[in-house]
């Protein structure tokens, strides 16, 4: 049973971590007890930032000993609130930042939970090597974070999930052990894959205080491209041809629809629209390739090939990195381009990439129906089967009138995806927001099973009492 703390223990911590190590000051706090889409809010009587896994170790032990519970943050940017306690201890993982080894030869980079994304990504490209994985809020989001949320992003298609770039972790578990797995293997059948179970877990398994990374080559070309299409279907047979002539080179195909790149020209300054005749929907392609000039020969015979088989409309392949950045920020603005438009309810299904069109049709259908005159953004990572369907509040509409139909119209969406053989989290977690809904649609043995792990690793709820089931 987890208890406030009490003065004593926060006295006892405060001098674990040193006085550069807490906080309680609130203007200090408050941006971190507030998430990026303003949905959750939060409360903690101290904030300790631990330097050393040593340390996260000591304040874990210190708190299990006293049934105190901790949430744990990394750069704030998740998309499901279990990263802003609600009177918990908050851990951040801010001060450890090192990165600790970059090995060529390996292929590894091992990485401090703190350090971000980006930093990574800088590191490895340093090292003339290339760490892929790559999300929007990469400048601020963490190795622990992204980890423990089994980041997915834009290069999924060629690289996989988070998960699948982990080679090792180093982690605080819920009692305060350290579970010290850094290793750099890529061949290691000696038991149940620890590493995977933790990523992906949400901060409920342990404190991840450090990973070991695979990388990859740099490619030494790459091309860019904006295609309109008619419809989701038309993009999955772009999706077939370019798989099969850019191969593993394929990177990215990302669907965005009409709507949500009028909003990006709306509300996010410095964009144009670099395709002419308004498609309702447009696919961003990259291709990458070991030389210089066979990704944009690629390119080039894919979309000359589907333009001659009228599956594609107008097209603009990037003639720089100036231009490729141009069309990836109309991609990446969609969720920043909705927050002036006004309440959304948020999805981040998965589906068989077969049915995402069927998906698409029947979602949009059934909101249209349900909440007559919404805006309905759709985009997202359609190579993976993963669609962020957005439904918006019709443009008169009100906010709070919109949100307060939210759950009913997102289960709605969710039996949708999930009748079609979906997921309702595809790759931002359950956190505080789905744990219900993923409860409500899983086999109950699997939710048993994840109940028991669970619990045999943490029986009193230490680590993010409130995330997951
Ligand atoms: C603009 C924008 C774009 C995004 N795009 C994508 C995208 O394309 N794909 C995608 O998958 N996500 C995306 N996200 C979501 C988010 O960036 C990811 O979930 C990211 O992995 C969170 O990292 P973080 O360091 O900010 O973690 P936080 O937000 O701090 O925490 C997220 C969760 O992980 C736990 N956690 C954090 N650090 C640790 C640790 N060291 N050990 C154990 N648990 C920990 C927290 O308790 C919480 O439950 C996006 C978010 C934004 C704001």
């Amino acid at each position: 049973m987890s208890r406030p703390p009490s003065d004593e223990l926060l006295s006892r911590l405060k001098a674990l971590v040193g006085p550069s190590g807490w906080t309680d000051d609130p203007e200090i706090l408050a941006p971190r007890l507030v998430e990026w889409r303003d949905r959750w809010s939060g409360a903690t009587p101290l904030m300790l930032s631990p330097a050393s896994t040593e340390e996260t170790a000591a304040v874990v032990r210190l708190c299990a000993e006293a049934g105190v519970p901790l949430t744990v943050q990394g750069g704030n940017t998740g998309l499901v609130g279990g990263q802003i306690p609600q009177g918990e201890i908050l851990l951040s993982t801010r001060r450890m930042r090192a990165i600790r080894d970059v090995d060529p030869v390996d292929d590894v980079l091992v990485a401090e939970a703190g350090v971000t994304l980006a930093e990574v990504q800088a590191a490895a490209e340093a090292a003339g090597r290339r760490f892929p994985l790559s999300l929007a809020s990469e400048g601020t989001a963490t190795i622990g974070g992204v980890v423990s949320t089994n980041a997915g992003g834009v290069a999924v298609l060629r690289f996989g999930t988070a998960r699948d770039l982990v080679l090792g972790l180093e982690a605080v578990l819920p009692d305060g052990q350290i579970w010290r797995g850094l290793r750099r293997l890529r061949k290691d059948n000696t038991g149940y894959d620890l590493k995977g179970l933790l990523s992906g877990a949400e901060g409920t398994l342990g404190v991840v205080t450090a990973a070991s990374l695979k990388l990859f080559p740099r490619p030494g070309g790459k091309a860019t491209a904006m295609v309109g299409v008619e419809s989701p279907e038309a993009a999955l047979d772009l999706l077939a041809r370019a798989r099969q002539s850019a191969d593993a080179g394929l990177e990215a195909f990302e669907l965005m629809a009409r709507q949500g790149v009028e909003f990006v020209l709306r509300n996010i300054p410095g964009h144009r629209d670099p395709l002419s005749g308004e498609p309702p929907w447009r696919v961003l392609i990259e291709i990458a390739s070991p030389d210089p000039v066979g990704a944009g020969s690629l390119m080039e015979s894919l979309l000359s090939g589907a333009s001659e088989a009228g599956v594609i409309g107008d097209a603009v392949i990037a003639a720089g990195e100036a231009q490729a950045a141009a069309l990836w920020s109309l991609r990446e603005n969609q969720s920043a381009a909705q927050k002036p438009e006004g309440a959304t309810w948020k999805h981040d299904i998965s589906v068989p990439v077969s049915q995402v069109p069927r998906f698409i049709r029947e979602a949009s259908r059934a909101m249209s129906a349900f909440a007559p005159g919404c805006r309905i953004s759709a985009f997202g990572h359609v190579g993976d089967g993963n669609i962020h369907f957005d439904v918006l509040r019709p443009e008169d509409g009100d906010d709070a009138a919109h949100l307060a139909r939210r759950a009913e119209g997102q289960a709605r969406v969710h039996d949708i995806a999930i009748a079609l053989g979906g997921s309702v989290s595809a790759e931002h977690g359950l956190g505080v927001m789905k744990a219900d809904e993923a409860r409500r649609q899983k086999d109950p043995t699997e939710v048993a099973l994840l109940m028991a792990i669970r619990t045999s690793l943490d029986p009193g709820r230490i680590l993010n009492p409130r995330v997951l089931f």
